[in-house]
């Protein structure tokens, strides 16, 4: 894909984001037990994923939901990076935990609903570890940038930005992809920018779709739900993909992204 001179590549521990690659980060929702992080680590791998996701603070709608594992969550994710070699992502929600997810992740996740969350941004900023800063549900694209900057501005350059899908009054989709926010971006700012179809979707069937148009459109990567049994996954199974259906998106996508 097109990559100008002025643009950020963004490196997490190996793994180039904003290079000519269209990198994908593949994943559960949440962390749920050592065996499923470490099998859905060998599944995204064997398909072509460079990063694993996993959430072990949840920041669930419901606070009756599960909340995730916690550092215990942290520590499976480490065990299956050691076992299949892939770096991964997991969500900080809380400023008061950054030292502890620090201690274990390869990037921190900022989640949308923390898009504004300025005390956790500025201490990110002061780290020395990569940010994937998600685009909250009703941010335009300025106070998204904004947000970014309250990272940058503090010395941590190494942001890449997501788009998983805003509020708007359609209902059939959880959220609406904005797939015009990746040439805005691209116009507007030098940082790479990945696209979540999962949460845009919240539906796995509509998953393979909206990566294609991601990538058509420019996107350097994608963040995607792939869980080794959805149907009993604690978070998100609807929209989670199953190993077969990724293996298949994965084979779609490798045709987008070579003529983009
Ligand atoms: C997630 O990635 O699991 C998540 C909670 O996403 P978002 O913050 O985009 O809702
Ligand atoms: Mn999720």
């Amino acid at each position: 894909k097109e990559v100008k001179k002025e643009y950020t590549t963004v490196d997490v521990s190996g793994v180039q984001f904003g290079g000519e690659e269209i990198t994908v980060i593949a994943g559960p929702c949440a962390v749920e037990s050592e065996e499923q992080i470490v099998k859905s680590a060998q599944y995204v791998k064997a398909a072509g994923a460079k990063m694993l996701r996993g959430g072990a603070f949840k920041p669930r709608t419901s606070p009756y939901s599960f909340q995730g594992l916690g550092e215990e969550g942290l520590k499976y994710l480490s065990q299956a990076r050691e076992e299949t070699g892939l770096p991964f992502t997991t969500e900080v929600v809380n400023p008061r935990d950054v030292d502890l997810v620090y201690k274990y992740t390869d990037m921190f996740q900022v989640g949308a609903r923390n898009i504004q969350n300025f005390a956790l941004l500025t201490l990110l900023g002061q780290t020395d570890k990569p940010v994937l800063l998600k685009r909250g549900m009703a941010t335009t694209i300025d106070e998204f940038l904004m947000a970014a900057e309250y990272i940058l501005s503090e010395g941590n350059k190494n942001v890449v930005l997501c788009e998983r899908g805003i509020r708007t009054f359609e209902t059939a989709t959880r959220n609406t992809l904005d797939i015009s926010c990746i040439p805005v971006v691209k116009e507007r700012s030098h940082l790479p920018i990945i696209i979540d179809p999962s949460h845009a979707a919240g539906h796995w069937h509509y998953v393979p779709a909206l990566s294609k148009a991601a990538i058509a459109v420019g996107a350097d990567g994608l963040i995607v739900e792939v869980h080794p049994d959805p149907e009993n996954a604690l978070s998100d199974g609807a929209q989670s993909l199953n190993p077969d259906e990724f293996i298949k998106m994965m084979g779609q996508i490798r045709t987008v992204a070579l003529s983009v």
